[in-house]
């Protein structure tokens, strides 16, 4: 995207002032967006480090600095029920609410925490809507790193973005307060949240999250009615037991049987090397406990050309949508239903 003088900001905030914050006493603030509700004293910065306290006042440091604007087929979020085989225009600010020492996009979401500057280039949300338009796409995707902490921009883009016919997708660790949720129910239509595991103590040392805070920001995204799909990226020797992997399933199949589970193959990347991706028998595994566990649709990720890329019916087994990698072709799918038997898929299949 070209370089150009920002107008974002077209709200009644002063521009940079975040959403969701609340002062306290000693021109501290308390930031509500998610579950870290950081208590920021003046001059300093939250746990992302791209939102601060500026005279007792919270500004966002990213809101009108992109760092990517990339075409991406949907499939690649991944969200493989939610318009499959359309393309999506994905943007993303610098800056994580998580420190996770397994981060596949590290360079971008850590770029601030490891010492950087805060990088990007100021575009207007109207020219990324226009470049979504001009290229095809039926989304903007809030991608790459996380979408909670660039939330303004998301909104702002957003709410343009559906004005123009347009959905929007995020792809997020899920650590969303409840009232981030509400807000951007607005603008938000799908979500493919990252569950990384079920272990609290794990979660806490790794990433510097709960689970708890995950999991209140997924059943929130659920009942707000956006379409969610969950993500398990499995790492060797740190999630891939039969007992968590089961209990990662049966958490999934408990939010509904037909929310759609993605299985991630983990290549060795940032502060952690674990020795090797993982094999492929483990995430076969990890299939069969998916199974095990109820759930109508389990897909193995970064395993390309594997059989359980396709979609198929739940009830009669007839692959309704064919899939190579990130080209999804639908072969028996006709109004959201399987063509051979008429069950239900659930999912947004139509623009
Ligand atoms: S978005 Fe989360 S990490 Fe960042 S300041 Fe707010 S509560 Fe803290």
């Amino acid at each position: 995207m070209a370089r150009e003088p920002s107008t974002f900001g077209n709200d009644s905030r002063p521009f940079g002032e975040a959403v969701l914050w609340r002062p306290e006493a000693n021109g501290r603030v308390v930031c509500d967006l998610c579950a870290h509700r950081c208590r920021i004293l003046p001059g300093r910065s939250g746990v992302c480090r791209v939102r601060a306290n500026r005279n007792g006042r919270l500004v966002s440091l990213v809101r009108d600095r992109l760092i990517a604007g990339h075409v991406d087929p949907i499939e690649k979020k991944p969200l493989f029920h939610f318009l499959p085989g359309t393309l999506s225009y994905s943007i993303a600010t610098a800056g994580c609410n998580f420190r996770c020492r397994f981060c596949q996009n590290f360079t971008l979401s850590q770029a601030v925490r490891d010492g950087g500057e805060v990088p990007g280039e100021p575009v207007a949300p109207a020219r990324v809507v226009e470049a979504a338009l001009r290229s095809g796409c039926a989304t903007l995707a809030y991608t790459y790193t996380e979408p909670t902490i660039f939330f303004e921009t998301a909104e702002e883009v957003g709410l343009l973005a559906r004005q123009r016919g347009l959905k929007n997708v995020f792809v997020t660790n899920g650590f969303l307060t409840p009232e981030a949720v509400e807000r951007a129910r607005a603008f938000l239509d799908a979500a493919n949240v990252d569950l990384k595991g079920f272990d609290d103590g794990r979660y806490r040392k790794v990433c510097g999250a709960s689970l708890k805070g995950v999991l209140t920001g997924l059943e929130s995204l659920v009942r707000a009615g956006v379409w969610v799909e969950v993500t398990t990226l499995v790492v060797p020797g740190m999630n891939d037991s039969d007992g968590e992997l089961r209990a990662v399933a049966r958490y999934v199949a408990d939010l509904g049987r037909h929310v759609p589970w993605h299985i991630s193959r983990y290549h060795p990347d940032y502060l952690m090397d674990s020795g090797g991706p993982t094999p492929l028998a483990t995430l076969e595994r990890a299939w069969e406990l998916g199974r095990e566990a109820g759930l109508d649709h389990v897909y193995l990720g970064n395993v390309p050309g594997h059989p359980s890329e396709h979609t198929t019916c739940p009830k009669c087994g007839t692959i309704v949508l064919e899939r190579l990698g990130f080209h999804a072709v639908p072969r028996a799918l006709a109004g959201g239903r399987c063509a051979a038997c008429g069950e239900r898929i659930h999912g947004v299949f139509a623009a």
